[in-house]
């Protein structure tokens, strides 16, 4: 019955229930996580949908309410908490057939959800500007971003994407209803890392900055100390702030793409600097005591495409077994000898984030795989030392959650958007 109403509203190549398809619009990368891989697969849609803009969206969430079947939003299917697996079966929307930029203004941009950041960025700089922040996953999706992702690129400047990346938001709710939502400001903000949960994304308007002039620095040092050192010192002295900084250990590096700017047996510095404060990077690199191997113009995509949790996959391909945790703050680097003691032949992978109290280093631990017990037991311990970590090994959204569940129950109150991943309140 949905099916049929769905092909009459968005045409027959805009529905499938062709079971390729299907298995392939209930995937993610999950399987980046052990622990998520040994669940997986854990749901399968019944039928896909390709709405092709806004209204076609509205209409495709108003039927599935109707008929009460469960409603997965999907971009490019990036995400690796299994956030875009539909746990209920039910309907998959998949957003990548609507991907038209509508508004390229000063200081932001307006584009349907399923747009690229490849074309956001290409957009942007047709216009003298940039996005202020993108994941390292270029060809992910703006909705999917901002309701799956953290930050990226631009991130040292313009912190996670929930620190004013997003100015507005047209938000289809799965109320029966086939209005769109405004959302702008602080409103937006239950939508943000929310999985879909409190309504779909049809359009979203992002921030943009002035157009830089970037170029990509590629550093090596003798010691991980040193190259965090002038990590730090190029995320505070350099103005503007590097668009990008990753440090990677000599255990790491043997996993990347062979390159004369990362030599082996050398901890690599990485930054994505502007061309008018070069000299003074290469002060500051030789200050910490490296080399710069190499200044490359056309080297900002390659840095971002090696950063984050490419690191992860990447390593993970050479060196099978492997999970991954993500930590953050000062005693990631100021303790960094006792996690090291504490989880003896991880490897580190460090990115740059301007954090509220100045430039600091978040990263992704690579350790052992002996067991989902065994992780859960490292992540306390690093808690102990004071690094800050958070699960990427669950599917469920992770507290605070007051203002999600407020506007989940006003958005969706029959509970039918990507269910299983918005977890009841505990009751104290
Ligand atoms: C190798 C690798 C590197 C990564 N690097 C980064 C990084 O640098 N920074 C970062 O933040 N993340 C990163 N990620 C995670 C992931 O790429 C981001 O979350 C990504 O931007 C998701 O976009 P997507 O289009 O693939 O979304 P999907 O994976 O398709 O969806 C993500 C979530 O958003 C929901 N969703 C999708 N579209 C909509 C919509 N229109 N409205 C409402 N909900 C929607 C889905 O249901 C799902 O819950 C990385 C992942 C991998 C595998």
């Amino acid at each position: 019955m949905l099916v049929t109403q769905l092909q009459q509203a968005l045409g027959d190549d805009a529905v499938s229930v062709d079971p390729g398809v299907r298995r392939t619009a209930s995937t993610d990368w999950a399987h980046m996580s052990p622990v998520l891989a040994a669940k997986l697969p854990a749901g399968l849609a019944d039928v896909v949908a390709f709405p092709a803009d806004a209204a076609q969206l509205a209409r495709t969430v108003a039927l599935a309410s109707a008929a009460g079947v469960p409603v997965t939003p999907r971009g490019k299917g990036t995400g690796n908490y299994g956030q875009a697996i539909p746990l209920r079966d039910g309907l998959v929307v998949d957003l990548t057939r609507a991907r038209r930029v509508l508004d390229v203004g000063a200081g932001s941009i307006t584009a349907e959800a399923g747009t690229s950041f490849v074309t956001l960025e290409a957009a942007a700089r047709r216009s003298g500007q940039e996005l202020a922040t993108f994941p390292s996953t270029v060809g992910s999706t703006l909705g999917g971003f901002l309701s799956g992702g953290a930050g990226g690129t631009g991130s040292i400047e313009n912190g996670w994407l929930w620190s004013g990346f997003v100015t507005a938001l047209d938000v289809v709710p799965c109320t029966g209803s086939a209005e769109l939502v405004h959302l702008a400001g602080p409103d937006t903000a239950p939508l943000l890392h929310a999985y879909g949960t409190t309504g779909v994304i049809a359009t979203a308007t992002v921030r943009l900055r002035p157009r830089r002039d970037w170029t990509a620095l590629f550093a090596s040092f003798g010691t991980d100390r040193e190259a965090v050192d002038a990590g730090l010192a190029l995320m505070s002295a350099l103005d503007p702030q590097p668009r990008l900084v990753s440090v990677d250990e000599p255990g790491i590096v043997a996993a990347l793409p062979a390159d004369p700017g990362m030599p082996l047996g050398r901890t690599s510095l990485r930054a994505i600097v502007d061309a008018g404060v070069l000299t003074t990077a290469r002060q500051v690199v030789a200050a910490a005591g490296g080399v710069v191997e190499e200044v490359r113009p056309g080297g900002p995509a390659l840095l971002t495409s090696l950063s984050f949790n490419h690191a992860t996959h990447r390593v993970q391909r050479t060196r099978p077994g492997l999970a991954h945790l993500q930590v953050g703050g000062p005693a990631l680097v100021e303790r960094a000898d006792e996690v090291r003691a504490l989880l003896p032949g991880a490897l580190v992978h460090l990115d740059g984030l301007g954090g509220a109290d100045g430039p600091e280093f978040v990263g992704l631990l690579l350790t052992r795989y002996s067991g989902a017990d065994a992780l859960y037991a490292a992540m306390d311990a690093l808690r102990r030392l004071g690094v800050h970590v958070s699960d990427p090994h669950t599917w469920e959204l992770t507290e605070p959650l007051d203002d999600v569940r407020r506007v989940a129950a006003r958005f969706d109150p029959a509970g039918l958007l990507n269910p299983g991943k918005l977890p009841a309140a505990v009751r104290a």
